[in-house]
């Protein structure tokens, strides 16, 4: 399979791509972003076959039909990596959390958030292609704190790459710094900055468009990639779990097969939902896809009004960070799907230049056969948190949380929903210590114990190692020396 671009093609490039090409070059010409020429169509058939199969042999069937240019001893060891996952034997368990409502927890990989789902395996998968074309690679990484940890512990004594990480000092929290600081291995490097995220993620975009840099790291036999949300190599892995957690739900006999379900999706840079939205169009039964957002609302006022409007607008922080978001960038993959390269184009040079977009309502209402959507402030979600907590007894963190709020204002009850939890309540203790007991500002050890004594859970020994393991990584610096700290560890 081929992969061509949401904004049409450039002449000077060529017209299709292998997926190894759209993984080492995510960015396309115009701007725009890699998608499959064709998605598979999967059907009924295929989700018969697979209702009692393993999720790793549930992967590999749906990566079959993709029939990407990876070899298969290299997608059976990337696949082997779930089986570091809590239950090898199902590294992603649904549970019931109330009548009509499930919970897909995409967070028991090593870093216990879900970004693992997919950097986990595209690690072995871009390490393969750097050795096969004899190439060096460095991956650049800015994190608010979920992604940097998943990328170094993917990347880890990987052969052909290195990553540089920055991430900014004393904008994540505890137990996120610690499982970046602690890592040690010769090819990684973590560079906490001096400033916010918006500082790290600037400096990061400003060296993947330097040529400058590009050239620097050329002379030490080095190219630059990046391990972004926008990668097709990782959204690909993003479409496995929405099909396992539906035949989840058949093997409990919770739904009939061929049901449709609510599929609920905490988000921000609208991977997770995008791969809810690509398993829908191959096959799987679904009554909408629930977009949920935190305070930074642009996904929902999108959904409800048709306009993507960033006038005036400044990021938010909130206690569900990972999604504090404004330009969501999958986005354009679900404008391209449904209304082709042109509009596409034309629609995020709007956003480029005027800062806003506007779909005719004709769009819109297309938009909303697939999509509702709404959105949960701190309080509410941290409400939910108790809630659900004291009536359930199910202990979820703060992103997921605001799943809770959407189920209620856009979903059926009668019909099943499946909302998707993408944190371990370690790695946003605070907030959740808050939420049960009302206690504030706590550092992270204490509102772990605090918890784990509320409610009776285990804190996972890979949590609580980080607190006593050494700190190898020391480098905090200002944005303006970034560049230089980079070249020196190459
Ligand atoms: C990354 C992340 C999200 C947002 O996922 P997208 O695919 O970017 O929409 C939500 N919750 C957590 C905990 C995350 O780490």
């Amino acid at each position: 399979m081929n992969f061509i671009q949401t904004r049409g093609i450039d002449p000077s490039k060529p017209k299709t791509v292998t997926f190894s090409q759209a993984i080492l070059d995510p960015i396309a010409s115009y701007g725009g972003l890699y998608v499959p020429e064709k998605l598979p169509e999967l059907g009924q058939a295929f989700l018969d076959k697979h209702l009692n199969s393993s999720y790793k042999v549930l992967a590999k069937d749906m990566l079959d039909a993709f029939d990407i240019d990876i070899e298969s001893e290299v997608i059976d060891e990337a696949l082997n990596l779930y089986d570091k996952f809590d239950d090898a034997a199902n590294p992603v368990p649904v549970v019931k959390v109330k009548e009509n409502l499930y919970v897909s927890e995409l967070y028991h990989g090593p870093t216990r958030a879900f970004k693992d789902m997919a950097l986990q395996p595209f690690g072995i998968v871009l390490s393969s292609i750097a050795q096969k074309k004899n190439e060096n690679y460095l991956i650049l990484a800015a994190t608010s704190g979920d992604t940097g940890p998943a990328a170094l512990e993917t990347f880890k004594n990987r052969a052909n790459v290195r990553v540089a990480c920055l991430y900014p000092d004393g904008g994540t929290s505890d137990v996120q710094r610690l499982q970046m600081v602690t890592e040690d291995a010769q090819n990684l490097k973590v560079i906490g900055i001096n400033g916010v995220f918006d500082d790290a993620q600037s400096a990061l975009k400003r060296l993947l468009a330097s040529s400058e840099f590009k050239s620097a790291l050329s002379e030490k036999n080095t190219k630059l990639s990046a391990a972004n949300s926008v990668n097709f190599g990782r959204i690909i892995f993003q479409i496995i779990y929405h099909i396992h957690s539906y035949l989840e739900l058949v093997r409990q006999n919770a739904i009939e097969m061929g049901e449709k379900v609510y599929l609920n999706v905490p988000s921000g840079n609208f991977g997770n939902a995008l791969g809810g939205y690509y398993a829908w169009k191959m096959g799987l039964p679904v009554e909408k896809i629930i977009i949920s957002s935190n305070e930074n609302n642009v996904l929902t006022r999108l959904i409800k009004t048709g306009k993507y409007d960033l006038n005036g607008c400044d990021v938010v922080n909130t206690t569900s960070p990972a999604m504090d978001i404004l330009k969501s960038s999958n986005v354009e993959r679900i404008l391209f799907d449904m209304f082709g390269e042109v509009r596409t184009k034309e629609l995020m040079q709007d956003l480029e230049e005027k800062n806003v977009y506007e779909l005719t309502a004709d769009e819109l209402a297309t938009l909303r056969t697939c999509f509702d959507a709404d959105f949960c402030n701190g309080d509410e979600g941290k409400a939910y948190i108790k809630d659900t907590f004291e009536n359930d007894n199910y202990l979820m963190d703060p992103h997921t949380a605001t799943c809770f709020k959407s189920y209620e204002t856009c979903s059926d009850p009668k019909i099943k929903s499946i909302i998707y939890s993408t944190a371990e309540w370690t790695k946003f203790s605070p907030v959740i210590a808050n939420a049960l007991t009302g206690e504030v500002d706590a550092e992270d050890i204490i509102a772990l114990e605090s918890i784990s004594n509320t409610a009776k859970l285990a804190i996972p020994a890979m949590v609580k190692e980080l607190f006593t393991k050494e700190i190898v990584q020391k480098t905090i610096i200002n944005k303006e020396d970034i560049e230089k700290e980079i070249l020196d560890f190459i």
